[in-house]
């Protein structure tokens, strides 16, 4: 039979969520219950056919990611950047290309797909995770929070709201929340709401052969941003990039043809043997964009509101995630410090 009591009860099996469940699992905090509205675990990390269609990247500065990672044994690789990149600049002039500087770091990506993170965090709670299960009321009952789901009622001592902001404040509340509160929930963008990405697979890394990196860089195109995306291990061999959002109403058919036939012009015939081709728009997605679209936002927001710090419902009900972070707000390295930070705060 399901549990629907236990001591901790997550929110949200994200990265941020698993984290704590990790965190507090390693304490010996072992009565946890997770509540996922989607059907799979992950969030904003989804990795198809090799391709991260959600995060991806991280940098040195990312320690806790690094840390992490390395806490799991799950190793990290550069971002493949040899040879010639393109420079997208006006749709009338031929390409321009530029070599990446070998002195600048690139950006580092997660061997097996960023969702190799997910899978190991997740592997101690297995059998407490409940996916199809969306929360949609959480009230305070004397020394318990109660909460509503689609399957039923669960409760908690303890619960973590891992929910990006924007998207927790459509649940109700009782006794509702501090005004202040909902309103910094609301006012929260959720970092890359508004993304759509595009990846292909192919048989073997054509680009490479001809000495092109798979870097293509450029507002005017239908992709922003397009890069390699081979596996560690050359296991995959595939292109991954940003969808120029003024294609988001275009037909699904004609918006992919057209993707398509940018970057066969700047990166050969070869493109159209591809093995697979997966879009993904998270504007669409309502467990990740609460709202309206917003105009794209290119650098992550001022994050992590002190008010996200506190404890509500007389010390029983926390929040997490990526957008509450006050490190590295947005990003996975946000999502990992809240989480673990969240632990903490439950155990002392
Ligand atoms: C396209 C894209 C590209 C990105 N690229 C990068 C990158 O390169 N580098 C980087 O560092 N970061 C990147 N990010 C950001 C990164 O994905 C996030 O920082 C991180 O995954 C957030 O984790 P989280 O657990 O805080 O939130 P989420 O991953 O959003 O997890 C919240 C979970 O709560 C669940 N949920 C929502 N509503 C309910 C409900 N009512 N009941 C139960 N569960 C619910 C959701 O389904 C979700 O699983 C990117 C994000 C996107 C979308």
């Amino acid at each position: 039979m399901k549990q629907t009591t236990a001591t901790y009860i997550i929110v949200g099996a994200g990265l941020s969520g698993l984290t704590t469940a990790y965190a507090l699992h390693q304490q010996g905090e072992t009565d946890i219950i997770i509540l996922e509205a989607r059907d799979r675990i992950g969030g904003r990390i989804l990795t198809k056919d090799g391709i991260d269609l959600g995060a991806t990247w991280f940098q040195d500065h990312h320690e806790h990611i690094s840390s992490m990672l390395e806490h799991l044994n799950i190793e990290k690789f550069h971002q493949y950047s040899e040879g010639k990149s393109v420079l997208v600049y006006n749709s009338m002039a031929p390409a321009h290309y530029f070599e990446n500087d070998p002195s600048y770091p690139a950006a580092y990506r997660i061997a097996g797909g960023t969702a190799a993170i997910i899978q190991e965090l997740a592997k101690f709670h297995q059998e407490k995770i409940y996916t199809n299960t969306s929360v949609s009321h959480i009230e305070e009952v004397e020394d318990e929070i109660v909460l509503t789901t689609n399957t039923g009622k669960f409760k908690a001592s303890k619960v973590i709201l891992t929910i990006p902001p924007k998207t927790a404040s459509l649940l109700t509340f009782t006794p509702e929340l501090p005004a202040s509160l909902m309103e910094t929930m609301q006012q929260t963008h959720t970092w890359m709401s508004n993304a759509m990405k595009v990846g292909l697979t192919f048989k073997t890394p054509f680009w490479r052969a001809k000495q092109l990196s798979g870097t293509l860089i450029g507002q005017i195109g239908c992709v922003t941003e397009l890069y390699d995306h081979c596996g560690a291990k050359e296991e995959v061999f595939a292109l991954m990039g940003f969808v120029n959002e003024a294609l988001r109403d275009v037909a699904a058919e004609e918006r992919k043809s057209r993707i398509l036939e940018h970057l066969q012009k700047y990166l050969g015939i070869e493109v159209l043997d591809y093995v697979t081709y997966e879009e993904k728009d998270w504007s669409q997605d309502v467990h990740t964009n609460s709202g309206n679209i917003v105009k794209s936002i290119y650098m992550s927001p001022r994050y992590g509101n002190p008010i996200f710090q506190e404890f509500y419902s007389n010390g029983k009900l926390l929040f997490s995630g990526a957008e509450t972070s006050p490190i590295h707000g947005g990003y996975m390295d946000g999502a990992i410090f809240s989480g673990l930070n969240a632990a903490k705060k439950l155990i002392s």
